[in-house]
């Protein structure tokens, strides 16, 4: 009898396993460069250039008064926590399952992140551990629409009215994402969207912040772009005689990156046509295999960004064959899915030793102890839960239906020889327990 699992010596499911590389990159991204080069336009001090028809067609998409481009996505993130006035002794609530940027800056502002528990399904923050963490110390909230999927943003939006919350949107993996047919990024006091190389919207390095409010528009244009543009921008009394100095920094964008974000933004909703098409018919394939789960989308999902595609293992469904024969057996007929890596922050070293005060910024006065809080391993179970056992399979944009019937398959073969997988690992020494 042939062994039918591709590692135990059969058939490949998927014979010719597709490459994914990102962002698309067409004759007229470079030529739009090489013209820049050619202009030497290399650096903006007014709101000019790229990065005006960039912030312009945001402003445009988003339907946002103010629209400022930034040097990366933590830098437009750090610009929101100081724009909305956010300081020493105020407590910001953030998930501790996200990209770091979407917490750290806090710290440069001098505030106090509180991270709060993640949905067990989604990864999302989860609005029930937002309100159990609220404190009369609790000024703002930030959250992430992880891998593109809406937050909850009905419970979001309660609790951020009843407890007056400031609301920052990271809104990095879900570049034209939407809850109930609302864009995410317009239910913010301010928004980001990081264009760095791997998001949807791809500059290579570059961030971009939305708000409707003048004084957070003002506030973040003197922290990071002085002089000219602060000039120009900067109106209201209260702030406008700070242009000549502004704040502090620069986190001016490149135009270079802009103007690439700006060409890879025209095709945003082609990038994300393609990759809802697909993904969610790589759902309907794995949806009824024993092992594996595909991302949860709830009905309040309008569109998806997919940032990734994260199914999640069930190894009971399989009788405890662990993740990583698993794994190895799929790999083994070609599929591109491998362990998410990201951890939740909670469990990092920063935030697990004793606050000594070297690794954050301000020295606080003695009304205030501690600036950091520590965790410990099991605080925020539910991130925890989710992390374990969340793989990762690249958002393949491009629709290949015969690609994704063989993902199908390969996964269908694999639960179904399950069996002699588990002999394997039994029998196979050199594999981790
Ligand atoms: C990529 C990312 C950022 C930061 O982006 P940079 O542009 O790399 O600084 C912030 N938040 C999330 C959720 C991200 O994925």
């Amino acid at each position: 009898m042939s062994v039918p699992l591709a590692l135990l010596g059969g058939k490949p499911a998927v014979p010719h396993p597709p490459a994914y590389s990102w962002p698309p990159i067409t004759n007229s991204d470079t030529a739009l460069l090489v013209q820049l080069l050619q202009r030497k336009e290399l650096s903006y001090y007014g709101r000019e250039g790229v990065v005006r028809e960039l912030e312009e067609a945001f402003k445009v998409y988003f339907n946002v008064r103010y629209a400022l481009a930034m040097s990366s996505g933590t830098a437009a993130l750090h610009s929101a926590f100081f724009g909305v006035g956010l300081g020493e002794g105020d407590e910001v609530l953030a998930p501790t399952f996200t990209f770091l940027s979407t917490v750290m800056p806090i710290f440069v502002v001098n505030a106090l992140p509180i991270l709060v528990d993640a949905e067990p399904d989604t990864g999302n923050i989860d609005p029930a551990d937002i309100e159990r963490r609220i404190t009369p110390q609790t000024k703002a909230v930030v959250i992430t629409h992880m891998q593109g999927h809406a937050c909850n943003m009905t419970r979001i939006m309660d609790l951020v009215r009843t407890y007056r919350l400031t609301l920052i949107e990271d809104c990095s993996h879900a570049h034209g994402a939407s809850h109930q047919g609302r864009l995410l990024g317009t239910f913010g006091d301010a928004s980001v969207f990081s264009l760095q190389g791997s998001k949807l919207v791809a500059g290579g390095q570059g961030g971009i912040l939305l708000t409707n409010d003048q004084e957070i528009y003002e506030r973040a244009t003197l922290l990071g772009h002085f002089k000219v543009r602060a000039a120009e921008e900067v109106t209201s009394e209260k702030y406008r005689d700070f242009s000549g100095t502004g704040y502090g920094l620069n986190y001016r964008m490149h135009p270079f990156a802009a103007g690439l974000a700006n060409e890879q933004f025209k095709r945003l909703d082609t990038y994300l046509n393609g990759r809802n098409e697909n993904l969610l018919y790589l759902s309907s394939c794995l949806k009824d295999i024993p092992g594996i789960a595909p991302p949860v989308v709830r009905d309040y999902v309008t569109r998806h960004g997919w940032f990734t595609y994260r199914p999640i293992y069930k190894p009971h469904e399989l009788k405890g064959l662990s993740l990583e024969t698993y794994l190895k057996a799929l790999q083994a007929e070609g599929v591109s899915i491998q362990k998410a890596t990201s951890t939740p922050l909670h469990l990092e070293p920063l935030f697990q030793v004793e606050d000594d005060h070297s690794h954050t910024y301000g020295r606080s006065g003695h009304a205030y102890k501690s600036i950091r809080h520590r965790y410990r391993k099991g605080d925020l179970p539910q991130s925890e839960q989710y992390t374990q056992a969340t793989c990762t399979i690249p958002p393949f944009t491009e629709p290949m239906p015969a690609i994704m019937d063989q993902f199908g398959e390969a996964f269908r073969k694999v639960a179904e020889y399950a069996h002699l997988l588990r002999d394997y690992e039994s029998s196979d020494s050199s594999q981790p327990r």
